[in-house]
């Protein structure tokens, strides 16, 4: 199959009919999100569904996350509740989803199995418009091989599906660069099953009673059934062994500047200390207070270091809370929870 590439906006009204058309018709389109692209399919076509599967290489019991037009779109396909609204009034459109109870329409094959549907409705001009003019809603997970970083450009997306799918929509770069916030609604509360760009506390000003999921942070226990199933699958790793570096207890500084003597390495440095590491296989993350930009960078740097063709890749420990936690959820997972020096020590 040929990939057709087009630079679009929401305005690209010829191209963005023929992508609605391809949706209609079960095809699979990558678009632009506010936070990854997203491969998409016609959420209610079990066969559509079922193809992106087999594009990524995704297991079938991990959940496509289904994208509507507005926040009401989703009565439609769930059955929402009085805090789905309190929510979607805060966050809507924007980067969280929200896991409600299916309707019959929704195939199981989107769902991984579930009675749940994931509902998000994005903010990205480009994906609304899109699904607007398809009438659907729009199952679309991340647009990358299953276990690889998600593609923030549609260079990212053309790397992974290129003869796999008909079309890829380049709406730039993504803006937040991570995957959107997951949560769950349970008698009232809310969990958090994966961190982004809304936060813990975003969410404690809807609804004081919030908790982070166990999973998010920690491994999961052996035998332990994840609250979502994504949780249980190796994501967003780099072809080299990457380290995380607690500089609470190491010298990250020195540590790499040995590193790069004797190893062929990348280090994820912050801005700040370019000047005192070699000038080699540097792949700068921001400024260290800079969370937003360390977000944006996180997925571009993590396949600029395969491309890189290096063995190891270090990188800081991030903090694990605020808006910092969705990148520390993320690394973590990157690199199997190694983590060099500090209580959490493992190397
Ligand atoms: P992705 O589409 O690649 O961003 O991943 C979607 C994430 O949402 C995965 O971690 C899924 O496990 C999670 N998810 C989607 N639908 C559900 C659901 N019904 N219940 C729990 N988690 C879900
Ligand atoms: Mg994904």
């Amino acid at each position: 199959m040929k990939t057709e590439i087009f630079w679009v906006d929401e305005n690209s009204i010829d191209i963005l009919s023929r992508a609605s058309q391809l949706i209609k018709d079960g095809s699979l389109v990558a678009i632009p999100t506010e936070t990854v692209y997203g491969l998409g399919a016609n959420a209610l076509d079990k066969n559509a569904c079922l193809s992106v599967f087999k594009a990524k290489g995704r297991p079938a019991d991990n959940p496509l996350i289904v994208h509507v037009s507005s926040p009401e779109e989703a009565e439609k396909i769930s059955f929402t509740c009085p805090l789905y609204y309190e929510l979607a009034n805060r966050f809507m459109p924007g980067p969280l989803t929200i896991i409600l109870p299916k309707r019959d329409n929704v195939p199981r094959e989107a769902t991984g199995g579930l009675d749940t549907v994931a509902i998000r409705c994005p903010s990205h001009p480009v994906a609304r418009k899109l699904i607007e003019l398809s009438g659907v809603p729009i199952a679309a997970p991340s647009a990358n091989s299953s276990g690889k970083p998600s593609p923030t450009t549609a260079m990212h997306v053309f790397d992974d599906m290129n003869g796999k799918i008909p079309m890829i929509l380049d709406g730039g770069e993504c803006d937040v660069g991570v995957e959107s916030t997951v949560i769950t609604i349970k008698d009232n509360s809310i969990i958090l099953l994966r961190p982004g760009k809304v936060t813990l506390e975003d969410l404690k000003t809807v609804c004081k009673d919030s908790q982070i999921a166990g999973a998010v942070k920690e491994e999961l226990k052996a035998g332990e059934k994840p609250l979502s199933p994504g949780m249980k699958y190796k994501h967003y790793a780099p072809k080299a062994e990457l380290y995380l570096i607690d500089d609470k207890y190491i010298d990250f500084v020195e540590f790499t500047k040995q590193k790069q003597k004797t190893e062929n390495c990348a280090v994820m440095c912050y801005d700040e200390e370019i000047s005192q590491l070699e000038n080699k296989n540097l792949l700068p993350v921001g400024k260290r207070e800079d969370i937003k930009m360390q977000t944006h960078n996180l997925f571009i740097l993590l396949r600029r270091a395969d491309d890189l063709g290096v063995d190891t890749v270090y990188a800081h420990l991030p903090q694990d809370e605020g808006e910092s936690l969705a990148i520390y959820n993320r690394m973590i997972r990157a690199c199997s929870h190694r983590v060099l020096g500090g209580i959490n020590g493992k190397g």
